[in-house]
């Protein structure tokens, strides 16, 4: 099987890089990967050509500006990569009929309810949430397309990160008030390599057990025994994009189909 990996380079890319079997031809934009093809997805003559040369079985769209308060300077920049490049994506997946599983977010949801199910009416409160909503759409304008929502994703970025080096260091963690679905990259790619077996298709979350981050943590500072100290905030220094307070996501269907234990905070907290 020959799987396109977008976004080789993030975390998602890297941990689907080492977890996927198969002939894997993975894309990178600014930060080179071993093996991987530079392709800029905001070039989407290029995205075309490159996919329909490749004739990939499956793509696996994680490319996106993840950066949120990035997102909300450089709207042209995210609406092309996180909205209009999934177009043309779409567009060549139909030539090749590949099975395209495309990642979106929790920020979709504007925060109010928490424990969002597949099937809840997203309502993004920043720009990123609305590129991301729009990519969903086009995503979804193909039949053969899987869109996965998760939350919080970590590797070497991410909130529990920032947590393990801050509180290593003795220093004080500021941990903004709310609730989300922290995922760590790896159970996110054994989730997804379990899924492209089942070809399932529309909408599914796939994340970890909701959590408040001061909750997390905590539990971070026990479970490595570290120093330093939590605060929670309502603001946190230097965040100019507005965050959902429950971003959370109910993943009851995902655990019905999935045998792998993607959800627990213990079983994602060693992939730190
Ligand atoms: P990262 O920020 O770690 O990686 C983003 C990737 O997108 C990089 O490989 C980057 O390439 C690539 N990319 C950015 N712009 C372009 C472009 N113009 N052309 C080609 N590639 C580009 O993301 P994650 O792995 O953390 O996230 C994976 C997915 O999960 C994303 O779709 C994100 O929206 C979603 N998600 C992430 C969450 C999180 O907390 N991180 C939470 C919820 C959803 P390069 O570095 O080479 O420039």
């Amino acid at each position: 099987m020959r799987i396109l990996i977008t976004g080789a380079s993030g975390q998602l890319g890297i941990e689907l890089s080492e977890v996927l079997k198969g002939d894997l031809i993975k894309v990178y934009n600014t930060k080179e990967v071993q093996g991987g093809y530079k392709l800029d997805l905001t070039n989407y003559s290029a995205v075309e050509d490159f996919i329909i040369k490749k004739k990939p079985d499956v793509i696996i769209n994680t490319a996106s500006l993840t950066d949120v308060d990035k997102c909300g300077i450089e709207r042209g920049l995210a609406f092309k990569v996180n909205a209009e490049a999934v177009k043309h994506i779409v567009r060549a997946s139909r030539v090749v009929e590949a099975y395209l599983i495309h990642i979106s977010t929790d920020y979709v949801f504007d925060g109010e309810k928490g424990l969002y199910k597949e099937d809840d009416l997203p309502n993004p409160i920043n720009y990123y949430g609305l590129s991301k909503l729009l990519g969903e759409t086009y995503a979804l304008s193909y039949d053969d397309t899987l869109v996965l929502r998760t939350s919080g994703v970590f590797r070497h970025k991410g909130f529990p990160i920032y947590v393990y080096k801050t509180l290593k260091e003795g220093k004080e963690v500021s941990a903004f008030k709310g609730y989300y679905s922290p995922i760590s990259a790896r159970k996110l790619a054994e989730a997804i390599s379990e899924l492209i077996d089942y070809r399932k298709t529309g909408i599914l979350n796939v994340a970890g057990e909701r959590i408040s981050r001061v909750d997390l943590a905590m539990k971070i500072k026990e479970k490595f025994n570290l120093g330093g100290s939590v605060k929670e905030v309502d603001d946190v220094k230097g965040w100019v994009a507005k965050r959902p307070f429950d971003s959370s996501l109910d993943i009851s269907k995902a655990k019905k189909i999935l045998s792998v234990d993607f959800y627990s905070l213990d079983e994602n907290l060693r992939y730190m």
